[in-house]
């Protein structure tokens, strides 16, 4: 059992008071342990030590966890309510997540071991943004009145609630990925169970702490923590109408077959080995700096880091060049050290798994440019790393790393860098760096991918649509899209003759 005072100084008295638990399994409203007594431990990424025990959530939590919202979906304590009264509540869970910054912002960088000055200026920030632009939508919710031929037919849509969403998210943006999962649940009057990534429980705990405080119905939303058992079961859970889910593409292949054989409603935003291209024309430093951004951005741990960087020949060298530059002043460091600028992988695993990644690439013959080492003393460390390459075929050219390794490759024509930027199964995001307007429309064309970011990496909105195509998922979160993943259209005729 770790106590608070085994935790971080840096800590606020708030934020120890929380971490330090004990943690319990958030179900209609009640706090639960896990009925079988199991429990697992969150680790501080930045030390390796334990923050707290968490509820290993197992098949009959799930099934409570699952039974508890389909009843309140059923009941109508949040679908049949005034749309404008879910707005309110949806308000007041942005106000609250707000007013709670500093607590939730330590909380992440503790158990994710992000810097805790980013982890409050984007991930709260963003989460509060984006559950107050979902807030916004109930009341827009409509259906049409239809122009159809038979006279004395009256035919409308209604656009309804899909029921019970199983939601399941990673550890790379904890608060952030349940705030994009819960706010078009929450609009279109969905009741959910959310399960967090195992490494990273903490936040979605307070996150469903936080929406009972701000009004919302008990069993709405739900939080159990667990593996990815856990997930699995609430996959598999006959009462779950919706399956949303964030996470490595391999386990993304699983849910959507599962839900495809189960005939569920799914959404899957999955991995990337997103390409960014410098074209000769650019600003090279505006390039440079938002190349280094796009990989090393959260450790290189999101799933549109820009992790293939293409640089024309003529400018090849100067760009490498900035790169190392940038990468030998970065500080590394624990998230809740102010200084900190690039925090620790999650995990051990991730840390070997990107360690691997960096041994192959020196043994299949790309030239280590900086970086590949590690920072003296415990936590899962790993240097802003940058491989030079000319064959697309490396391994650490096709395969996403989650981690800050990026590997730069020469080329010499638009066709040519297109044809090769697309040569890859995952389709996430693109960048295209360049001053010439018509190049940067045709390259923004030609290019198979969710997002395109000229001249910038990683813009985003909650109105703005954000997922992949092929390998790197299925739907769009954000938007008007992203509400529609979690609507039904309904049909209905009435006679008037
Ligand atoms: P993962 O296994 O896909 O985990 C994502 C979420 O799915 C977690 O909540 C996980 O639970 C859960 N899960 C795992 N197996 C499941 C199953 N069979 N059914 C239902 N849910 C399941 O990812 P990971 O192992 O943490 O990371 C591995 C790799 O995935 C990374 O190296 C990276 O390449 C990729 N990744 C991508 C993203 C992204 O944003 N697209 C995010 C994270 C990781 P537990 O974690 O609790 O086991
Ligand atoms: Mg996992």
């Amino acid at each position: 059992m770790t106590t608070a005072s085994a935790l971080p100084d840096a800590l606020s008295d708030t934020a120890r008071s929380f971490a330090a638990g004990p943690h319990r399994l958030l179900i209609g409203g009640e706090r639960l342990e896990a009925a079988d007594g199991r429990t697992f431990e969150t680790l501080d990424p930045s030390t390796g030590r334990p923050i707290a025990d968490v509820p290993q959530a197992g098949a009959e939590d799930v099934d409570r966890a699952v039974r508890v919202a389909r009843a309140a979906f059923d009941d109508g304590r949040w679908s049949g309510i005034a749309a404008a009264k879910r707005t309110r509540a949806m308000l007041a869970l942005a106000d609250t997540v707000e007013a709670h910054a500093d607590e939730l912002a330590e909380l992440e960088s503790l158990d994710n071991g992000k810097p805790v000055k980013l982890a409050k200026r984007v991930d709260v920030a963003l989460a509060a943004e984006h559950l107050r632009y979902f807030a916004g939508w109930p009341t827009k919710i409509a259906g049409e009145t239809l122009p159809v031929a038979q006279p004395d037919m009256h035919c409308y849509t209604r656009k309804e609630p899909v029921g019970v969403c199983g939601q399941i998210i990673p550890w790379n943006f904890p608060l952030l990925m349940a705030a994009w999962k819960i706010g078009p649940a929450l609009a279109a009057g969905c009741t959910i169970v959310l399960k967090p990534a195992e490494q990273t429980p903490l936040t979605a705990l307070r996150l469903g702490e936080l929406a009972l405080d701000a009004g919302l119905p008990e069993g709405v939303l739900n939080v159990i923590t667990g593996d990815g058992e856990t997930g699995a079961a609430l996959v598999d859970h006959k009462d779950v109408d919706k399956v949303a889910f964030t996470g490595s593409t391999a386990v993304g292949r699983e849910i959507g077959a599962k839900a495809g054989r189960a005939l569920k409603r799914v959404t899957l935003e999955l991995g990337g080995k997103s390409p960014n291209i410098i074209l000769p024309d650019a600003d090279l430093d505006v390039a440079i700096r938002g190349a280094y951004q796009a990989i090393y951005y959260n450790t290189g741990q999101a799933c549109n880091a820009g992790s293939r960087l293409f640089v024309h020949s003529d400018q090849y060298d100067d760009v490498l060049a900035g790169l190392v530059e940038a990468a030998g002043a970065a500080r590394i460091g624990p998230g809740l050290d102010p200084g900190t600028q690039l925090g620790p992988l999650i995990s051990a695993e991730q840390e070997e798994r990107v360690r691997g990644y960096i041994e192959a690439g020196k043994a299949e013959g790309a030239e280590l440019v900086t970086g590949g080492g590690a920072r003296d003393g415990d936590g899962y460390f790993v240097e802003p790393t940058l491989f030079s390459a000319t064959s697309d075929d490396l391994t650490i050219a096709r395969e996403e790393i989650f981690g800050p390794v990026l590997v730069a490759l020469p080329y010499d024509s638009i066709e040519e860098v297109a044809r090769r930027a697309n040569d890859t199964e995952y389709g996430l995001a693109a960048g295209v760096w360049t001053r010439d307007l018509a190049k940067a429309h045709k390259l923004a064309a030609l290019l198979r991918a969710g997002d395109v970011w000229v001249n910038t990496w990683s813009a985003g909105d909650p109105a703005a649509p954000f997922g992949g195509f092929k390998a790197s998922g299925v739907g769009r979160e954000h938007g008007r899209e992203g509400l529609q993943a979690y609507l039904e259209n309904k049909t209905v005729w009435v006679n008037l003759a």
